[in-house]
């Protein structure tokens, strides 16, 4: 039997060889310094805050290399795919402005060098594993899992390196007939490399982001197709990065010790070998020790949790870009004037160890971000939030469109605007005594005043004689001082401050009563714009109401 029959027996019906679909996919006709890269899940449906940036980091060096970024779906383990997976990864990367040039996409996929899903290039990956096979570069392996136990038992028992390699690499040894044999009989088997490695020899290699790294070369004979035809991922990566033309696999550095496997891989194939650059982990202190952040115990590790949150997606991105370059800060600090998507991002200031995922600093970078939006866009962002996930406070912002937009627009848009609002899901917090449907105070902040006769007074003679809708702000000042002073109240902190046994308070205990008495609430933004909204009607009841 010729190799080429033998390679045949073991993977049959190829329809083409490897010159096939070396012509078929072309190099890509792009500038010497773009960078081709992927995004390469598993249609699990869910994104890790660390794959959100990754897809960011590589989404971004594509572009700004005029490069492509494409979508690939590493969906050879079967078991972890979920039916909308691809779906819910599109669109939640789209939510962040992370968008494909190539790829699978929502109802199929673009660009030439597809199928972009590795279920669908099985028969790419048999032209390449049978060439292999007539080459002597990767033969059948009929070891049971049983048997691959027992090994591993022995090994580990013995103190030695566990896995199929040299002298435990049974099936290497196998003749031709005996496979023969094997294979006419209807045993399974899975296909191995013959790796040329020697694990006593150092491989080094250059990440893009962490630098030099060294490791043993690898001399395990990886399995490269699994018993139902399909690859595994060392193997269909390799062969897809290639066909796809990929300059740069950027990924998440839990795939760094695999790089021997994987530059072997290519090397064997006769590809040229991309660059590699690992990206450090989103790491977070738990108990006085650093872990990765976890999707198991972590809920802010789930990207849906921005969403939920209603942290605008522009703030995550800004917060990514902290993440991934060391100088972005201080860069825009210099370029206040400028988009970020000027800023270049540079595998070189990127993080070489893991980066501590830094949530109140997520929050800041959002409560900034949501200061500088007009009125109209916090109700738009609100509203939306809200729909989602608030029906009450959805309908009053549908039904006082207007009013609403007015009450966010207290303090803001000017130089220094307000910043109470975190992140959407503040807002009902913030806004609640705006709202009479809302208006329903467990207690009033009234703090040291506690003379009732004395609150009803103040609020009788102010709203009654002094109040007027039409005052500007200084008006509504002068007023407001005037009647402190008609009740012995100091009309201004300085010469509180000096005889405050002259007085019963000062201007600002005096406006602390209007304010609780109309708002529940010592705190708030701006009285003066709070009680223009308002108007006297609704004043009116609310003092009756604090009175009771
Ligand atoms: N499919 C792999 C994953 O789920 C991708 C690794 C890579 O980007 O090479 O992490």
């Amino acid at each position: 039997m010729t190799r080429e029959d033998y390679a045949d027996l073991l993977v049959p019906n190829v329809k083409y060889d490897r010159a096939y679909y070396e012509e078929k996919y072309p190099e890509r006709n792009l500038d010497e310094k773009a960078i081709v890269t992927r995004y390469a899940p598993s249609p699990t449906g869910f994104i890790h805050i660390g794959a959100l940036l990754q897809a960011f980091i590589s989404s971004k060096m594509a572009n700004q290399s005029n490069g492509i970024f494409f979508l690939r779906i590493e969906d050879t383990d079967q078991k972890r795919s979920i039916e909308d997976g691809v779906k819910l990864i599109i669109e939640d990367l789209s939510k962040f402005d992370i968008n494909f040039d190539e790829g699978v996409t929502i109802d199929g996929e673009k660009g030439i060098y597809g199928p972009y899903t590795q279920s669908e290039r099985a028969d790419i990956y048999k032209a390449y594993i049978k060439d292999l096979i007539v080459k002597d570069l990767a033969y059948p392996c009929f070891c049971t899992e049983e048997e691959n136990n027992e090994a591993r038992e022995m090994q580990a028992a013995k103190k030695d390196r566990i896995g199929y390699y040299g002298r435990y690499a049974k099936c290497r040894r196998l003749h031709m007939e005996d496979v023969i044999e094997k294979v006419n009989n209807g045993e399974k088997f899975v296909v191995r490399l013959k790796s040329p490695g020697d694990f006593d020899k150092k491989y080094t290699f250059k990440d893009e982001i962490k630098g030099k790294m060294e490791f043993p070369e690898n001399d395990q004979d990886v399995i490269i197709l699994k018993s139902d035809g399909l690859p595994t991922y060392h193997f269909a990566h390799a062969i897809d990065d290639h066909l796809m033309h990929t300059t740069h696999v950027i990924r998440g550095d839990e795939w760094l010790s695999s790089v021997p496997i994987h530059t072997q891989l290519f090397r064997v194939l006769d590809f040229k070998v991309p660059k590699y650059a690992h990206i450090s982990p989103l790491m977070k202190e738990d108990n006085g020790t650093r872990r990765k952040i976890s999707k198991r115990k972590d809920p802010e590790a789930a990207v849906s949790y921005y969403h939920k949150e209603g942290i605008p997606n522009e703030a995550v991105r800004l917060y990514l870009e902290t993440v991934a370059n060391s100088n972005f800060e201080i860069w825009m600090n210099q370029n206040k004037d400028k988009d970020v998507s000027e800023f270049v991002l540079d595998f070189k200031k990127m993080p070489v160890g893991g980066t501590m995922f830094d949530y109140d600093k997520l929050i800041n970078i959002s409560k900034n971000y949501i200061s500088k939006l007009k009125a109209d866009e916090v109700y738009e962002f609100s509203l939306k939030h809200a729909k989602e996930y608030d029906e009450e406070l959805y309908d009053l912002l549908t039904k006082y469109k207007d009013y609403s937009i007015n009450v966010f627009n207290i303090e803001r848009e000017q130089k220094k605007p307000r910043k109470d609002i975190a992140c959407f899901s503040d807002v009902k917090n913030q806004v609640w005594y705006m709202f009479d449907e809302l208006y329903n105070p467990e207690n009033y902040e009234w703090q040291s005043i506690t003379d009732k006769e004395e609150i009803k007074n103040v609020l009788d003679t102010y709203l009654n004689e002094y109040y007027n809708i039409e005052d500007d702000k200084d008006a509504w000042f002068n007023h407001m001082k005037e009647a402190a002073m008609k009740l012995g109240y100091a009309g201004d902190m300085k010469a509180y401050k000096e005889n405050p046994e002259d007085y019963k308070g000062s201007i600002a205990d005096f406006s602390t009563i209007v304010r609780v008495a109309l708002t529940s609430k010592s705190m708030t933004p701006d009285l003066f714009e709070i009680m223009k909204l308002l108007g006297k009607d609704r004043m009116q009841k609310r003092v009756e109401m604090a009175l009771q």
